[in-house]
């Protein structure tokens, strides 16, 4: 049953990605976590849907232009059927894919964008290093120009899709003095000489993505590939993490909603004191809590969009989304896991894994401390008592 209005379009579009997510998302999931590695096979089914070229225009080999809302649906219905695989289409469409499309020129975006958008090739998005994170600015990669190619240097951390991506859009500074206004945005090729991509091992969840750890020595960038204008590449960065932040919003409400399905099914079967455990208050409650989370979560997120796509201010919005709804999905999967009693706790009962997918969100994307800065800085502006 629905809870949210929603257009015929968007109704469509949700029926088409969740039917795809049962179908062939949610039974391989658990293998493709064993397998630790990046799923071709789920790619390859999101590509040949058009997941990877969401709301990217038809010009430039997308599914067509389309606003946050449909991108959040696709999203939310991705992650409820594998969070691994949600992970791998939004760090390249939301992230490194739409980087290009948005600050790219025309020459850029033609030659570019098409393979991505169509999922021939995968982006990825290196902005976080061994040093920095949540303080972004302190990137210390350099990109230095020498007889018109710029070379860069340094190392980045944690990016999802690196290993199997065509491009890479890397955020690198030309004069560290400067601080965030020394930062330009770089396209770097696949197979560019100087560049070296380390598989990162043991990670908890998110298992059927890959996340990398990307060093370039020396590593040539034609002019061509540089996006923007020099030194605006942070901009450009919290731009893209901005109306990112409404995606990884509704993933987390995808990966809340398989968790409270989990628990409505095995709630109506597992049976104790002579009746299914459904019908005790104390699990009624705590299903009532999860889908009431489930819902507001999904709420805020697609108002969220819906500013966004209107072209009102969202960014302090987004941050809410994104705040409320990952600590939505680490709550729910986790009272998900007690519905299931000790069998919750074994991988055969599949909610062990989605509360592993679930712990990152609280951290990749902006950290909740990094959310909880944004909103105060905006709630201590608009309120001037
Ligand atoms: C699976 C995965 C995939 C990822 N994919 C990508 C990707 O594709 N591209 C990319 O660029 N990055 C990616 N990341 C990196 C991710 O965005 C960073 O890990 C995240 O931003 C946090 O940065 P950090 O790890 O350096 O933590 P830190 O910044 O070192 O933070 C450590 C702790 O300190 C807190 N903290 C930091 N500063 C403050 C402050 N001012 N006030 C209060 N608390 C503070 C943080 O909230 C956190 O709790 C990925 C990470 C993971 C785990």
């Amino acid at each position: 049953m629905p809870d949210l209005i929603l257009s015929e379009d968007e109704q469509m579009l949700q029926t088409m990605v969740r039917d795809f997510a049962d179908r062939e998302l949610i039974p391989r999931a658990r293998e493709a976590d064993e397998r630790q590695e990046f799923s071709w096979e789920n790619w390859k089914g999101m590509a040949d849907l058009g997941l990877t070229g969401v709301g990217i225009d038809t010009k430039y080999g997308g599914s067509g232009q389309a606003g946050y809302r449909k991108v959040a649906i696709v999203a939310e219905e991705v992650a409820r059927g594998d969070a691994g695989a949600s992970v791998s289409v939004l760090a390249h469409l939301s992230l490194g894919t739409n980087t290009i499309y948005r600050f790219g020129n025309e020459e850029q975006k033609a030659r570019l964008v098409p393979s991505l958008a169509s999922g021939k090739g995968i982006a990825a998005w290196a902005l976080t290093e061994p040093g920095s994170g949540s303080d972004a600015a302190a990137l210390q990669t350099t990109a230095t120009e020498r007889d018109g190619t710029y070379f860069l240097n340094g190392s980045k951390m944690f990016i999802t899709n690196a290993s199997v991506a065509e491009s890479i859009v890397v955020f690198a500074t030309q004069d560290r003095s400067l601080g965030y206004k020394g930062i330009s945005a770089f396209v770097v090729n696949r197979d560019s000489p100087g560049l070296t991509i380390n598989p990162l091992h043991g990670k908890m969840g998110m298992r059927s993505s890959t996340t990398d750890e990307v060093v370039f020595q020396d590593t040539p960038v034609p002019l061509e590939n540089r996006l923007g204008e020099e030194g605006r590449g942070f901009n450009y960065a919290m731009e893209i993490l901005d109306s990112s932040r409404i995606i990884i919003a509704a993933q987390c409400v995808g990966i809340g909603q398989s968790a409270l399905e989990a628990a409505v099914r095995y709630a109506q079967q597992r049976e104790t004191f002579g009746k299914p455990i459904a019908q005790h208050q104390a699990i009624q409650f705590m299903l009532a809590d999860m889908a009431t989370a489930v819902h507001g979560a999904r709420v805020v997120t697609m108002n969220a969009a819906t500013l966004k796509d209107e072209g009102l201010p969202f960014v302090n919005e987004a941050s809410m989304a994104k705040l409320i709804a990952s600590e939505m999905c680490v709550d729910v999967s986790s009272k998900a896991m007690q519905v299931h009693g000790g069998i919750g706790y074994f991988q055969d009962a599949g909610v062990e894994r989605i509360f592993r997918d679930a712990r990152v969100t609280t951290i990749y994307e902006g950290t909740s401390e990094v959310q909880r800065l944004i909103i105060a800085r905006q709630v201590l502006a608009q309120y001037q008592l």
